[in-house]
């Protein structure tokens, strides 16, 4: 489970914005990406690189309130419907399902991003991605996963 574990330090947000560009270029499909860590970690930063290196234009904000945003692509980036960036701080696990997590998670097609995938742990599909941030100063955050 902890073969090829990274730590990765980065120095700004734009270097934690590149680093999920850097992981976008790793996708095929039906990907459940879970990004874990406190508030400011860096997770809504890395999400808007790994959009960005997918063609997504305009703003991207976080879901935090909407609970899920929906970018679809104008460019078909290996064929994928919809990217989900779902934002799980002020809800459960009974309403992403609610909300359709199951469907978006079966279709292969699409590639669901969850902050704080902590609090839904129990509806979370073997074999999704892991990313963990940590605040480590003002500028600085720790990022680690065995996918980098
Ligand atoms: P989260 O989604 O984890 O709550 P955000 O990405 O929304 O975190 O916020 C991170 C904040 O920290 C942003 O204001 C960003 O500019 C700032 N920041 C400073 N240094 C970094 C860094 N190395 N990586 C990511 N964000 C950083
Ligand atoms: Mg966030």
């Amino acid at each position: 489970m902890f073969e090829n574990f990274k730590e990765i330090i980065t120095n700004s947000a734009a270097e934690t914005a590149k680093l999920g560009g850097s992981l976008a270029l790793k996708i095929k499909g039906g990907e459940v990406i879970c990004l874990a860590g406190d508030l400011g970690a860096g997770k809504t930063t890395f999400t808007q690189g790994f959009l960005r290196a997918l063609g997504v234009e305009g703003a991207i904000t976080s879901p935090t309130f909407v609970v899920i945003k929906n970018y679809t692509l104008l460019t078909s980036v290996l064929e994928l419907e919809n990217i989900y960036h779902i934002d799980t701080y002020r809800v459960g696990e009974q309403d992403l399902l609610d909300l359709g997590w199951e469907e978006m998670i079966a279709n292969k097609k699409n590639v669901i991003i969850v902050e704080w995938p902590e609090k839904i742990e129990k509806i979370i599909p073997e074999g999704a991605w892991w990313i963990d941030f940590n605040l480590l100063n003002e500028t600085q955050r720790k990022i680690s996963s065995n996918l980098f």
